[in-house]
């Protein structure tokens, strides 16, 4: 487990951009947390370092967004699993499609489609500061070789 606080949403997001930048087919990364926590602000930040060619958006109506990049014809999912309740709901939604597509997945709401999420996954926990209204816990914490690598990546750059 690995602790990062982030001071702004700037930072937040900059964290996002340099896991974007590590993200390869097949990651999964999941981001819960209160509402107004900064999951989306993070994921903005990895669409914007992964290289989606048009901004990643909060995705809670649509539930999955796909976003592609021309250099590779990578695919990079954008799911809000916040609507999903019954495990039928996963399925009607593809969700097992989505793991299997190789494409990078980002996951707000993770908890409802737990039962669901491949097991090497980068969950990522973000708590709002009682104190201080513009400061973020992020806890990380993996499960399984490639998001322990990217997490090491992460804790390198950022930890203290
Ligand atoms: P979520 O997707 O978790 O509901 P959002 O990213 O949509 O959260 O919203 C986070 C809100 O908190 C934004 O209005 C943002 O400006 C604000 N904020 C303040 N400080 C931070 C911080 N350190 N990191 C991320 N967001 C922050
Ligand atoms: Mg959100």
């Amino acid at each position: 487990m690995t602790i990062l606080i982030s001071t702004s949403p700037e930072q937040t997001r900059q964290i996002g951009y340099y896991l974007g930048q590590l993200l390869d087919a097949g990651d999964v990364i999941c981001l819960d947390g209160d509402l107004g926590a900064g999951k989306t602000t993070f994921s903005a930040g990895v669409g914007e370092g992964w290289g989606t060619e048009h901004p990643l958006t909060s995705p809670t109506f649509v539930i999955v967004q796909q976003y592609d990049r021309a250099l590779d014809r990578q695919v990079l999912y954008h799911l809000d699993a916040y609507r999903l309740d019954a495990e039928g709901d996963a399925e009607s939604v593809g969700l097992l499609d989505i793991f299997d597509a190789n494409g990078a997945v980002l996951i707000e709401w993770p908890e409802k489609i737990r039962s669901w999420l491949p097991d090497d996954h980068l969950w990522i926990h973000f708590t709002i500061d009682d104190n201080d209204d513009s400061r973020r816990t992020l806890t990380l914490q993996a499960a399984g070789n490639r998001s322990l690598m990217l997490l090491d990546v992460l804790k390198a750059k950022f930890g203290d």
